[in-house]
């Protein structure tokens, strides 16, 4: 396929390589004047666009997403497909569809799970909303990857199981570290703590597959000194995105809100900005109850 994408960082680039590995034909543009081998090198986003019969959008927010897509769509050829991967909030989402499918366009919002680990090896899990067809086109794109895309419904639905996810990530690892912040003030060891939750009704994503709790469970960021991984302020940033998203919806998320408060303290008091979103175990090895 004729495949345009936009913003080659540090999700963008992998994710394109990948493409460009499968054989697709790849034109690139990034604001930052990034080249990759492999992928032709466009002088805008709009040049990059026509003639594309995917246009993948892989950018830092949602301000910025919707800039790109009024660049992007005009230019676009009818009947071709706008797969936005970035993670943006879910009314830009929708918002940025709605222009596409009026130019003629299918328009898919397709957040990632899986890092920057998942998009170099290819095993990316999509989020998809938006158009059937569109998800249809696109499927072995996904197939390139990723190693899962599931089908979420109309547009922004896929950005709403995104921040979902995420909401539950961020405060389910806050409650690892701080149980094992309080583990370690008890006198038990971290590993027959891992063994005990990462087997028991304690357990999580957090504990048995990223454990924060260095040289315990399977290799982790805590185990690299904390690199992310995953960074404390991608977290604070999705957190913020489903804090946004119950404001207007009106829904209750009091653990989602301490979470968000935590990230926001840690990155911006605490020095927690470019560590691993993991690194909430030695904040709180520090603390005290006051
Ligand atoms: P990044 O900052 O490394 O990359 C974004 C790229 O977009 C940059 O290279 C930047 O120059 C480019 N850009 C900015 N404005 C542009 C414009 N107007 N036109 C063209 N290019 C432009 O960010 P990233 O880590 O690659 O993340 C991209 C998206 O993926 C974000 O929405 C992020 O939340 C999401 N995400 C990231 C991760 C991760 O682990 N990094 C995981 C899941 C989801």
């Amino acid at each position: 396929m004729k495949i345009a994408v936009i913003g080659l960082g540090h999700m963008g680039a992998p994710m394109a390589a990948n493409l460009v590995g499968a054989g697709h034909e790849v034109t690139g543009f990034d604001a930052a004047g990034v080249t990759l081998a492999g992928v032709s090198p466009a002088p805008s986003a709009a040049a990059a666009a026509t003639g594309a019969e995917v246009v993948l959008t892989m950018l830092p927010d949602g301000a910025i997403l919707r800039r790109v897509a009024a660049e992007v769509i005009p230019a676009m050829t009818p009947g071709a497909v706008l797969l936005d991967c970035s993670t943006v909030d879910v009314d830009s989402a929708r918002a940025v569809a709605a222009q596409a499918e009026a130019a003629g366009l299918l328009a898919l919002d397709a957040p990632v799970s899986g890092g920057v680990g998942g998009a170099s090896a290819g095993t990316l899990t999509f989020m998809v909303g938006g158009s059937e067809a569109g998800f249809a086109r696109s499927r072995p794109l996904f197939e390139v990857m990723g190693q899962k895309a599931v089908f979420c419904g109309p547009s922004g639905n896929g950005q709403a199981a995104k921040i979902c996810n995420n909401m539950i990530l961020g405060v389910t690892m806050i409650a690892t570290c701080e149980a094992f912040a309080l583990a370690d003030k008890l006198g038990l060891s971290r590993q027959a703590m891992y063994d005990v939750v990462s087997t028991s009704s304690g357990s999580s994503w957090s504990m048995n597959v990223y454990c924060p709790a260095p040289g315990v469970g399977p290799a982790s960021p805590a185990d690299r000194g904390y690199v992310p991984g995953f960074s404390a302020d991608l977290m604070l940033k999705d957190l913020r995105l489903s804090q946004q998203a119950a404001e207007l919806a009106d829904a209750d998320t009091p653990m989602g809100a301490r979470a968000a408060d935590l990230y926001r303290v840690f990155v911006e008091e605490e020095n927690g900005r470019g560590r691993d979103f993991s690194a909430m175990l030695p904040r709180f090895e520090r603390r005290g109850r006051s």
